[in-house]
C-alpha cells in the first residue's frame, strides 16, 4: 500500500496570522498592543462567531475596534493575543457574560453563529482565525481554577497560558489528537453509518481519540478493531486538521485491512459495508450519502478514490 498524498489544504487551515509567540512574554508590547486604535478583536460569544451574510450564503468574519470589544466584553471576559494579520494585533475576547451582546455592538453588526455550520464559505484563512480564537477562548473559561490544587489561576503569555496563584502550577492551553481513518482492501473503502445520526443515510470514515500511552499508527488499529473487527496493517499518513470544538485535531490515515469480515460496535455504528469506488462515486444512487465537502473524512475518501 502507497501513501496517498494530500491534494489540497483541509478547512480550518491556512491561517494569515503571524502567532508572534515570542512577544508574548512582553507585557507592555501587548498592553500597548491591545490599546492601538489599529487592533482587531475577535468576539466568541457561548462557543458562536460574529458574522455577516450567513443567510446570504456569504458569511464573513466580523472583528471588533477595542473600544467595541470593551463594551462586549462586559469587563470580566478572558482574552487573548493571537497575533497579527497584515501587521495589525489580533486578540480573542470572550464575551459571553453578555446575555445577549449584540445590542452592545453598533446597528447591523451580524449574528453570533457556529462556526462548523458555514465554515466551508467562509472566505479562506477566516475559518482558520475563527476556530483559533473559540477553541482559545473555550480552553480559557474552562481553565479559572488549578487542576493539580484548585487554587485560583491567572493568565500568563498574553492570555495563551494560565499560572497558579496558590501553587505556581502552570497550564496550558489542550488540543487532543483524534484519528480519523479510510480503511481500504485496495479496491474497496470501509465506510460506517454512525448511531450520531439517526436520521442521515451518511456513511463516513471511522474516528476515535488517541489514549494515553498510544501511538496514532496503534489508535488507529484499536479504533478500527472495535468499531468494525477489521485487523488493520499498513497505517500511512495523509493529512491534518484542527478541530477546536471543542479541543482536537484530526489526523487522517489510510489504513490497510488485513481482514474482512465486519462486526459491527453498536454502541458506534448502526452499519458498515465494503463500497466500491463505483458505489462511492455514485453514491446517490446507491441510496447513501457521503461526509461534508469541507471535511477530512470527504477528503480522505476523495483522494482515495483518485488514487486508483
Ligand atoms: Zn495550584
Amino acid at each position: 500500500m502507497l501513501s496517498i498524498p494530500a491534494s489540497r489544504p483541509n478547512a480550518y487551515t491556512g491561517s494569515p496570522l503571524d502567532r508572534a509567540s515570542g512577544r508574548r512574554e512582553d507585557t507592555e508590547f501587548i498592553a500597548a498592543c491591545a490599546a492601538s486604535p489599529e487592533a482587531l478583536y475577535v468576539p466568541v460569544w457561548r462557543s458562536r462567531s460574529l458574522m455577516r451574510g450567513v443567510e446570504e450564503g456569504r458569511p464573513e468574519a466580523l472583528l471588533l475596534s477595542p473600544a467595541a470589544a470593551e463594551a462586549v466584553r462586559m469587563a470580566g471576559g478572558p482574552w487573548a493575543f493571537l497575533g497579527f494579520w497584515e501587521g495589525r494585533p489580533v486578540f480573542a475576547v470572550d464575551c459571553s457574560a453578555a446575555e445577549d451582546p449584540l445590542p452592545l455592538l453598533p446597528e447591523g453588526f451580524g449574528a453570533f453563529t457556529d462556526l462548523r455550520a458555514v465554515a466551508g464559505l467562509l472566505p479562506a484563512g477566516e475559518a482558520s482565525v475563527l476556530a483559533h480564537a473559540r477553541g482559545l477562548m473555550h480552553w480559557r473559561v474552562r481553565h479559572r481554577f488549578c487542576g493539580v490544587c484548585g487554587g485560583v489561576c491567572e493568565p500568563r503569555s498574553a492570555g495563551n497560558a494560565m499560572a497558579c496563584t496558590a501553587c505556581g502550577a502552570q497550564h496550558f492551553p489542550r488540543t487532543d489528537p483524534a484519528v480519523i481513518m479510510l480503511v481500504t482492501d485496495g479496491a474497496r473503502a470501509l465506510l460506517g453509518h454512525s448511531v450520531r445520526f439517526p436520521n442521515s443515510t451518511m456513511y463516513s470514515t471511522l474516528a476515535g481519540f488517541v489514549e494515553p500511552g498510544e501511538s496514532l499508527e496503534e489508535a488507529v488499529r484499536r479504533e478500527v478493531a472495535e468499531e468494525v473487527g477489521v485487523a488493520v496493517g499498513e497505517v500511512h499518513y495523509h493529512s491534518s486538521q484542527p478541530w477546536p470544538f471543542p479541543a482536537s485535531i484530526m489526523l487522517g490515515f489510510h489504513a490497510e485491512a488485513l481482514s474482512d469480515a465486519i462486526t459491527i460496535d453498536p454502541e458506534e455504528l448502526r452499519d458498515a459495508r465494503w463500497f466500491s469506488r463505483d458505489e462511492i462515486r455514485n453514491h446517490e444512487r446507491h441510496g447513501f450519502g457521503l461526509p461534508r465537502a469541507d471535511s477530512i473524512a470527504r477528503r480522505l475518501i476523495e483522494d482515495w478514490l483518485e488514487s486508483a
